[in-house]
């Protein structure tokens, strides 16, 4: 699995820190910039402004033009932004004001603002990034997160950013805002579960979910926003994607995408996977008539999380390789797979004594 901490020496500061990372010893280093001068097998020492900074790591990571978080006291630094990859996203917040039989980053209490150090690191973010923000739920914190929006919007408007939100928290008084931020620079991300508002209001955990989601897509429909819609398929939700189908394109027929995803066994999907788990490399029917109902209606769909070989041969064409790079494996049985270069795999804690049926090399 790739790291996303990297062991290093503590550095006597008394304020997050956010550092890009240079090889080049012969470039004229920008400020938070720290810049290569040894490398050894398994450590590397850098100077930031005449200061040493020693990252821990194998000779064979690359770390040319990554962006790390340092907090005070700590002997591990976050690896915000990989420069050479497309998985780059930022934990905003571990609060949540819902609770999701799936949740792959359970909630905490706890909430520490880094909004000025994410707004840093996105800032020497390599040109034409796509960045994930992720909670708990970002909009909690909305002005926050709006305003990091705006300022990026103004210092790098190259950069793009994909927000995940239950969308509980948006409001009419919201419509300048995002049509500020920009209708191509962000796009909304919001799980929905069932048409049927009993369903979803307890697969989320919380009452009324379902009535503020359906009154929060209108106000996202007005304000022109760019929304993907992301469903879970879980014994709970699988047998009603048909009448889900329906619903989205009665209802939300402006969205970009609908996100039909598969389970993550991490967090609350973990703890609740023997009794939320839908296989569906051997019950796929629920889910083909879904993707034939929203396509019919000219939405555009996409299979998240699915293996390829767990999906009948037709319906490949909907998958996508969306599998975080640094959570990603794959099995004994894909070695010699002809479509390993296109498939995503497994997650790495996928646990196969109790998931998929039917897979194997194709
Ligand atoms: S065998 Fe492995 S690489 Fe091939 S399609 Fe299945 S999961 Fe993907």
């Amino acid at each position: 699995m790739i790291a996303l901490r990297l062991r290093i020496d503590p550095l006597p500061i008394v304020e997050p820190l956010i550092v890009r990372l240079r090889d080049d010893k012969n470039c004229a280093p920008q400020l938070e910039e720290a810049v290569l001068v040894s490398r050894y097998e398994d450590y590397r020492e850098y100077d930031f402004e005449g200061f040493g900074l020693t990252v821990h790591v194998p000779s064979s990571v690359s770390l040319d033009g990554d962006v790390l978080m340092i907090m005070p006291g700590q002997k591990s630094a976050h690896r915000l932004i990989r420069a050479d990859s497309k998985h780059n996203t930022f934990l905003v917040t571990e609060q949540c004001d819902q609770l999701c039989v799936m949740c792959s980053q359970p909630p905490k209490k706890h909430h520490t603002d880094l909004f000025a150090q994410f707004e840093e690191a996105a800032e020497l973010a390599p040109a034409g990034a796509y960045i994930g923000i992720s909670g708990g739920e970002p909009l909690l914190h909305k002005q926050r997160l709006f305003a990091f929006l705006l300022n990026i919007k103004a210092t790098r408007p190259d950069l793009r950013f994909h927000v995940l939100t239950n969308a509980q928290h948006f409001e009419p008084s919201d419509m300048d805002t995002l049509d500020k931020i920009g209708r191509d620079r962000v796009l909304w991300g919001i799980p929905l579960y069932s048409s049927r508002h009993e369903i979803h209001d307890e697969i989320v955990g919380k009452s009324n979910a379902f009535e503020t989601l359906e009154t929060n897509l209108a106000l996202l429909m007005r304000a022109g926003a760019s929304v993907e819609l992301r469903t879970v398929v879980m014994r709970q939700n699988a047998d009603l994607l048909p009448e889900l189908a329906d619903y989205i394109a009665t209802k939300a027929p402006f969205i970009n995408v609908w996100a039909i995803m598969q389970l993550e066994n991490i967090g609350y999907g973990r703890m609740n996977w023997t009794k939320i788990f839908q296989d569906t490399s051997v019950a796929f029917q629920s889910v083909k008539t879904a993707i034939n109902l929203a396509t019919a209606h000219g939405l555009e769909v996409t299979l998240y999380n699915f293996p390829l070989c767990s999906v009948p041969p037709d319906y490949r064409q909907f998958t996508s390789s969306t599998i975080s790079d640094w959570k990603q494996k794959y099995l004994g049985f894909c070695d010699g797979c002809s479509s390993r270069l296109t498939c995503g795999g497994f997650f790495e804690w996928y646990n196969h004594a109790e998931g998929f049926h039917r897979v194997g090399a194709i």
